[in-house]
């Protein structure tokens, strides 16, 4: 028996459940042995859109996808080339390389009309049979995905792996689906620490809108906030030492303050959060001088969040809305008193924040 092959070309730009779906259903129907998935390099008939990721990316992303189907190949013959690609080229070498193999080529229905048109088809139609491909799984395009994920939608059309990666790069201007960002970020904490994120979460929020800050980023900078605070100090330190950074400048003594800074730098390799989201997670514990509303924002929203309760904690809420600056100030000291009565002395930063903001205010008198 021969083997029975079946060639499915596409952009995979991003690859979504439709492609994994139709390649389910053309290996079963056909039975076939295996299934080439070939990324188009640049097709003749169609320019791939501006934001397409490089091909090493879109390559990766149709790996990831069809990694779970045994009977699925993916292959590298069309996606690095810069010249056109046509189909009966494609064939013709794998006509070479498999010998004696029955061919099968999925297409849409709009491109099975087309056929006729392409380039040798009489050729290209003696190596292969062509079958139209079942779209009746999932009805999703590509390019509606381009459109869906800058807003935040789409998620649930892309496998997790590959919606995974897209986020971390940020293609095609992703933004991060809400639910998606909670599920990833509350998995990674302590479940009792669950509904400290949410609270913190609802009062960035709020707090971002009153004083007009962006509420999307306080919204990702206090989802994100606290991720690596249930690691001990030597898993934060290989996340530093993983990011480049000089570990000695660190001890024991800070391991508190550390999970700032390993949550801001996994926010952004594991999420691809902007340098403004950065800053507000790496700053949310100490602060520092001439912090950004955003900043001020994420830290105040973690020291009043709804589930808070010290000495204090409503006046702090009320202040809050009044002098964002004057919170800041009186949460800073309120740190600053509570660590030294600990016997624990505070991180410069935290002195160099209030100095910072006293003197703000004194220059706006
Ligand atoms: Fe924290
Ligand atoms: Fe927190």
């Amino acid at each position: 028996m021969y083997m029975r092959i079946g060639i499915f070309g596409g952009a995979f730009n991003p690859p979504h459940i439709g492609h994994v779906g139709a390649a389910k259903a053309a290996a079963e129907q056909y039975e076939l042995d295996l299934l080439l998935v070939i990324p188009t390099g640049t097709p003749p008939h169609k320019q791939l859109p501006p934001n397409t990721p490089d091909a090493q990316m879109r390559l990766q992303m149709t790996r990831d996808a069809f990694c779970k189907l045994p009977f699925a190949k993916v292959s590298d013959m069309e996606i690095f080339s810069r010249k056109y690609n046509y189909t009966i080229d494609t064939v013709a070498l794998l006509e070479r390389e498999y010998p004696g193999a029955q061919f099968f080529l999925p297409v849409g229905t709009d491109m099975y009309e087309t056929l006729s048109s392409w380039k040798d088809s009489d050729a290209l139609l003696k190596i292969v049979t062509p079958v139209v491909l079942s779209r009746a799984v999932v009805d999703i395009s590509s390019s509606e995905l381009r459109e869906m994920l800058p807003q935040r939608k789409g998620c649930e059309f892309i496998l997790d792996l590959n919606y995974s990666f897209i986020i971390r790069h940020r293609l095609y201007d992703a933004k991060p689906d809400w639910d998606w960002l909670r599920k990833q970020a509350y998995s990674m904490l302590d479940a009792r620490r669950i509904p400290h994120v949410t609270a913190c979460e609802a009062e960035a929020v709020r707090l971002a809108e009153h004083w007009g800050a962006d509420p999307d980023d306080a919204r990702e900078a206090a989802i994100l906030h606290d991720i690596t605070k249930k690691l001990d100090f030597s898993e934060n330190m290989c996340i530093i030492s993983k990011h480049g950074m000089a570990t000695d400048m660190y001890n024991v003594s800070e391991e508190k303050l550390l999970h700032s800074i390993t949550g801001a730098l996994l926010a952004q390799s594991e999420f691809g959060v902007s340098d403004a989201v950065f800053d507000a997670i790496k700053w949310h514990t100490t602060g520092r001088a001439g912090m950004s509303l955003l900043e001020k924002v994420i830290y105040i929203a973690d020291y009043i969040e709804s589930t808070r309760d010290f000495n204090g904690v409503k006046a702090l809420r009320k202040l809050a809305y009044e002098s964002i600056d004057d919170a800041m100030i009186s949460g800073l000291e309120m740190t600053v008193s509570d660590l030294k009565s600990r016997g624990i002395a505070p991180d410069i930063k935290t002195n160099e924040a209030i100095a910072s903001l006293v003197l703000r205010k004194d220059t706006i008198k």
